[in-house]
């Protein structure tokens, strides 16, 4: 199975996302990464969907990233004994440390913190921003509030205090426990929530400890002050638009998710552009012209992927929202301007051999009627160098690691297959074609670029390329040897 763009779709799975079928349908209709948010479900829920993922992954024999994001410091309601309740404008609403459940008056903020922090005049914006309350009388366990814009209110959704500097620690004792169980359960990707410093991401990758990737999410203004440190020790990038666009007036979003995208790109780490992007389809088997907007200027940038949240995870449609993803991608990509875009922001700083043989492949698959680029890699450095030229040809990224495979899934444009462990590089070229050829990249009259560090027990090392004809004879007629 193929996709047939190069954006790639990531989908949260939750309530309504939790079965083999709708996975699987998820999965057919585009997604190439399942994330599980540690902030919903129990342990014991996470498993249930990480092994049908793997599960999926071995019925279909398509590699398939999972990302595990971590709570971090957000504050969060309880929960409501009716599971919602509609806030009216005007009215009162308590916030308190009682552990009864919510109703229409009240619910548990279990942060003690946050009320000593808390002063009359304080702002709280619940769920991602759509409801504000603003503090009017408060103690050390309560905040009695006044609603200045309402909404439904439902259990543990999100609470941001913009205003209040509050003293919290990157990773709470929960994300250390969550962190530990998705490293052990078998994650490809850790998403850290709040990130506002490069040692939040290096205390993570220690916990870590290579179990996983490690995905930062920008959500804090102090991430995107510190965001040229935290990108450099950083795997991957998520422009988190939910907190940031409350955190931050929310017109500053779309030039900081444009800078974002541009500056992973160039340094040849993928990134997500996340949160309300088909918000509407929570409801609704058809997005608004906007947000069908919101996914093709994210394409249009270059981002990596595009990110459903609720839409898959808690919304009616989760496989309709998919699908608008992926048709919206392949319309857009199809687009010249599309093209002229993404060549004309061809940057980044090339100094390394690897830097001339991806531009080298990408120009000689480009200027001939070469099929794919065939990129061999143990750690997926050179599959991600040369997703950054973003080819026009297909780029098949080969390893004999499964982590790396799996990883790989959030790339621009790669298509990832597992291949033996190779010790020659002719054995290289001839797994090449045969993946060409088996998934559907070329037939055997065709030839491929494919690229490879040798020796090969070494990583990090891209230095050869070769142009080679897909029919196995005809390799072994080129180069005996
Ligand atoms: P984050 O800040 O990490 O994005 P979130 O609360 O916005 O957290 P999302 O995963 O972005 O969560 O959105 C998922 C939505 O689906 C949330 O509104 C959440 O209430 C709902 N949901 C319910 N159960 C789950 C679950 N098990 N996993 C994920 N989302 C869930
Ligand atoms: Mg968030
Ligand atoms: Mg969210």
């Amino acid at each position: 199975m193929r996709r047939r763009r190069n954006v790639k779709i990531v989908a949260t799975l939750g309530p309504a996302s939790s079965d083999y079928e709708t996975i699987r349908a998820l999965f057919e209709a585009g997604a190439d990464v399942f994330r599980l948010n540690m902030s919903h479900g129990e342990h014991a829920d996470i498993a249930e969907r990480h092994a049908i993922i793997r599960k999926i992954e071995a019925d279909t024999g398509r590699p398939i990233a999972i990302l595990a994001d971590l709570q971090g410091p957000k504050l969060r309601v309880g929960t409501f004994a009716n599971g919602e309740e509609e806030l009216e404008v005007g009215q009162k609403f308590r916030l308190d440390l009682s552990e009864a459940e919510g109703d229409a008056r009240r619910v548990r903020l279990p942060h003690r913190e946050i009320f000593e922090a808390l002063e009359p005049g304080s702002s709280l914006l619940v769920n991602d921003g759509k409801i504000r309350l603003k503090v009017e009388t408060c103690g050390a366990d309560f905040a009695d509030c006044e609603v200045m814009v309402g909404g439904t209110i439902s259990n543990r959704k999100g609470v941001n205090v913009p205003d209040v500097v509050l003293p919290l620690a990157a990773l709470s004792d929960k994300d250390r426990r969550d962190l530990e169980f998705v490293c052990e359960l078998g994650v490809d990707w850790l998403a850290l929530s709040f990130v506002q410093r490069p040692e939040d991401v290096e205390e993570a990758r220690e916990l870590a400890k290579g179990r996983a990737a490690i995905l930062s999410k920008i959500e804090k203004p102090s991430a995107v002050t510190n965001f040229d440190a935290i990108l450099a020790v950083s795997d991957g990038i998520m422009v988190a638009r939910g907190d940031l666009g409350v955190e931050l007036p929310v017109q500053n979003v779309p030039p900081i998710q444009k800078r974002l995208v541009k500056k992973c790109r160039e340094a040849a780490k993928p990134v997500i552009v996340a949160t309300q992007m088909l918000e509407s389809m929570i409801d609704s088997p058809v997005p608004t012209r906007a947000e069908v907007s919101d996914v093709a200027t994210a394409i249009y940038e270059g981002a990596d992927a595009v990110m459903l949240s609720a839409e898959s995870a808690a919304g009616s449609y989760p496989i309709e929202a998919v699908k608008t993803m992926n048709a919206v991608a392949i319309e857009v990509e199809g687009d010249p301007t599309y093209r002229e875009v993404i060549e004309a922001s061809r940057g980044g700083r090339k100094k390394t051999v690897a830097d001339g043989i991806v531009s080298a492949a990408r120009e000689i698959a480009e200027t001939t009627e070469i099929k794919a680029i065939c990129c061999f890699s143990q750690s997926g450095t050179t599959a991600a160098l040369v997703a950054r030229e973003r080819p026009r040809v297909p780029i098949i990224a080969m390893t004999h690691v499964i982590g790396t495979a799996r990883r790989l899934c959030l790339t621009w444009g790669l298509h990832c297959v597992m291949s033996e462990a190779v010790t020659r590089f002719k054995g290289a070229v001839i797994a090449s074609a045969r993946a060409a050829l088996s998934e559907g990249f070329a037939e055997k009259t065709d030839q491929i670029v494919v690229t490879a560090g040798v020796p090969f027990n070494k990583p990090g090392t891209t230095n050869i390329l070769r142009v080679a004809p897909c029919e196995e004879r005809l390799i072994y007629s080129a180069d005996p040897e």
